[in-house]
């Protein structure tokens, strides 16, 4: 519980503050990692913390953290954003029937069709971005807004209606948005999750992930389901994840600023076929005018851009999703939903912009040269 009453505060406050009051034996300001598997107990079974896998201070200040970010009653932590999706299925029967966007992140498509189908789970996947219908009988609708890589965007507000017509709660992935710029749950979202290893931590440091919900009945399923399967962030993670948060909001402003900057230059260019970008956030891809070579060229030309999976980090990175974040999808099923092979992802860093345009001019002049 905060000693501050944060709930009229803006988000750059919230970040700072939230579920961090000043440490109670020092006063310390920062919260400390409380590097520490179990805890004395006054009497047999009598405890306020009993074993870290439970309960871990510095785990509950960023859960508390993120849920105010969010909106939210509830926020429980886990060790990467895929061991939160994983406990979002595990809350369903077998039989269970959810509507997927078809856009998603590689590896949540990889959990989905190859793990959790073969347990009875269906899934059937759909363009959340286009009008659609919300059958009878889903019990989840699952979103991501926008999608990855080709940023799409979905009206989270009407599709929400439609899937509580039907009885069907909504999950929507907001890591790409984050919630400076989206906070689903005001939209009637039932449950966010993130992969915290991206902008929410921010330096490409750390992987974890949550879940965030007002519901308290789903929240003590999550908080079971923490405990009973153990997919839990260690402290120092969670102290350097709160460490990161607490300029959440700048970076957001500088990584949007950079993002519209270079979208607009790569609209005027010759070379460039398509640019994909939301209007809002950091996240940028385009298809160039010549073939896979020429990209994958672009894509190794690159100086202050690293080649690298991820995003969300203060460094800029850039890659080509079919064949690294999201090789994990069949090519049939890229090519359904329009992921080009040659699609390049930016995910624009924090740098000076005038730096990050002159070495994508540098990777254009080496994507001519055959
Ligand atoms: N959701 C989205 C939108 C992602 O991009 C990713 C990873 O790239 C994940 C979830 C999975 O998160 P993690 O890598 O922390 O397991």
């Amino acid at each position: 519980m905060s000693r501050r009453d944060l709930s009229d505060a803006g988000i750059g406050t919230r970040a700072i503050h939230a579920g961090q009051d000043p440490e109670p034996v020092t006063g310390a300001v920062m919260t400390p990692v409380f590097q520490t598997s179990t805890y004395a107990q006054p009497h047999p079974g009598a405890w306020d913390w009993e074993y870290s896998r439970t309960h871990n201070p510095t785990r509950t200040a960023l859960q508390d953290c993120l849920a105010a970010l969010e909106g939210a009653k509830h926020g429980v932590c886990f060790s990467s954003g895929l061991a939160a999706i994983d406990t979002i299925i595990r809350t369903l029967e077998p039989g269970a029937r959810v509507l997927c966007g078809d856009d998603v992140y590689g590896g949540t498509y990889r959990l989905f069709t190859k793990e959790w189908a073969k347990y009875g789970i269906e899934f059937t996947f759909v363009d959340t971005s286009a009008e659609l219908d919300v059958p009878a009988g889903t019990d989840l609708v699952w979103v991501e807004s926008p999608t990855n890589p080709l940023l799409k965007t979905t009206d989270i507000a009407a599709l929400v209606d439609k899937a509580h017509a039907v009885g069907a709660k909504v999950v929507v992935d907001n890591t790409f948005a984050t919630p400076v710029f989206q906070r689903p749950l005001e939209l009637g979202a039932d449950v966010v999750v993130h992969s915290t290893t991206k902008y929410l931590n921010g330096h490409s440091d750390v992987v974890g992930g949550v879940v965030l919900t007002s519901d308290d009945a789903l929240h003590e399923r999550l908080c079971f389901l923490q405990n009973a399967v153990g997919a839990v962030p260690g402290p120092w993670d969670c102290f350097l994840t709160l460490r990161g948060l607490k300029t959440l909001h700048v970076r957001m402003e500088r990584h949007q600023s950079n993002a519209r900057a270079l979208v607009e230059w790569l609209e005027q260019r010759d070379d460039v076929a398509t640019v994909h970008y939301p209007g809002f956030g950091g996240m940028v891809s385009f298809v160039l005018a010549g073939d896979l070579d020429a990209a994958t060229r672009f894509v190794k030309a690159t100086q202050v851009f690293t080649l690298a999976e991820s995003l969300g980090g203060v460094e800029s990175l850039i890659e080509l999703p079919a064949i690294m974040t999201h090789a994990s999808i069949p090519p049939d099923v890229r090519a359904a939903i329009g992921l080009p092979d040659g699609l390049i992802r930016l995910s624009c860093g924090i740098e000076d912009l005038a730096d990050l345009r002159a070495d994508l001019e540098a990777a254009f002049a080496a994507a001519a040269a055959e």
